[in-house]
């Protein structure tokens, strides 16, 4: 009689996000002897460094996958619409689910895991929504949701014994409590709070974007990438003009400056690097330059010294600083 051969190792790819659901959400099928191996995408609008710390904490592999293009396009056209602000968050979620279901089929996974928990959220985690998504996303019944799986559908994988169902979770609701007791059950500590992190949430941030969407459109990744850094003002020739408020934002600014862009900064006292990407008009410059001499440290002198590097010329006038009610009307 001939041994059966070894039943291989069933292996789910699940999102991680860093938070603790999602971090769950792995160790719950981990407990079954799963060999579970994480993604993360990434974009300018949200950072990825919470899921980096938690797949090192948990021993998980975790693949990072560009995700902007995607984002940028749901954030043009939305078929869900928009949350709160430009969130389009139904979306995103059936977006990266479907993404890692092309990974799993490339690259041998059995099926797609997420933390999602039912009704924990009022919009994207309704039973609805988490149906759409799973609808859009197309992964039929290869996308399995461990914390809250015994109060959906069964997915292939439990019908088929790859997962047993019995000892996956029924979480539902708004509490964290549940989880805050799983979480000390299988060691977790020092998860980030579940509040998003994602920019498209934010109405400050929104408002940039929107002007972006609107003047310059949204096709290009350096200006969705610009908008992370500084104060962003939209002057009256209609040109967009971006100041840095710190150190950082400056280098950034700097960093990101291409052939065609124009820079202004201060000469004789200590102040921002300003840029006007590229096609920048000779008024909205002068503009600029009277903008970065108003974010200057400029004591009780009436004007400042400003360097312009336009990509016609180069040159150092001495400007004005700005009056305040003017960076406040073009202020984005
Ligand atoms: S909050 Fe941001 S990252 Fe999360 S689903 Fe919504 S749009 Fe996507």
């Amino acid at each position: 009689m001939t041994t059966p051969e070894p039943r291989p190792p069933v292996r789910a790819l699940s999102l991680l996000s860093g938070g603790l659901d999602s971090q769950l959400s792995i160790c719950v099928l981990r407990d079954q002897g799963i060999h579970v191996e994480a993604v993360v995408f990434s974009s300018p609008f949200f950072k990825i460094d919470s899921a980096k710390k938690a797949a090192a904490k948990l021993g998980v592999k975790l693949h990072i996958v560009p995700f902007i293009k995607d984002i940028v396009g749901l954030v043009e056209s939305p078929s869900h619409g928009f949350g709160g602000a430009m969130n389009p968050c139904i979306d995103c979620h059936a977006r990266m689910i479907q993404r890692a279901g092309e990974m799993r089929e490339a690259m041998g996974f059995d099926f797609v895991a997420t933390g999602e928990v039912l009704n924990q959220r009022p919009m994207s985690q309704t039973r609805r929504s988490l149906e759409t998504v799973a609808r859009d996303a197309g992964l039929n019944g290869l996308l399995l949701r461990p914390l809250s799986a015994r109060l959906l559908e069964p997915t292939v994988p439990e019908m088929d014994g790859r997962v047993d169902r019995g000892r996956l979770l029924e979480l539902n609701g708004r509490s964290r409590k549940p989880q805050m007791e799983l979480a000390k059950t299988f060691g977790l500590e020092d998860y980030p709070s579940p509040a998003g992190g994602c920019l498209l949430t934010e109405k400050g941030f929104c408002r940039k974007l929107a002007d972006l969407k609107e003047h310059e459109g949204l096709k290009d990744d350096r200006p969705i990438w610009l908008l992370l850094y500084g104060r962003h003002f939209r002057l009256p020739g209609g040109s967009k003009c971006i100041v840095g408020r710190d150190v950082r934002d400056n280098a950034a600014i700097k960093k990101l400056f291409k052939n065609g862009d124009t820079l202004v900064y201060t000469v004789n006292v200590p102040g921002p690097t300003g840029m006007l990407p590229e096609g920048a008009g000779q008024e909205d410059i002068l503009v600029a330059a009277a903008i970065c001499a108003a974010y200057g440290d400029r004591g009780t002198r009436h004007e400042v010294l400003v360097k312009i590097q336009s990509p016609a010329w180069t040159k150092e006038i001495s400007v004005p600083p700005c009056p305040k009610e003017r960076l406040q009307e073009w202020m984005l």
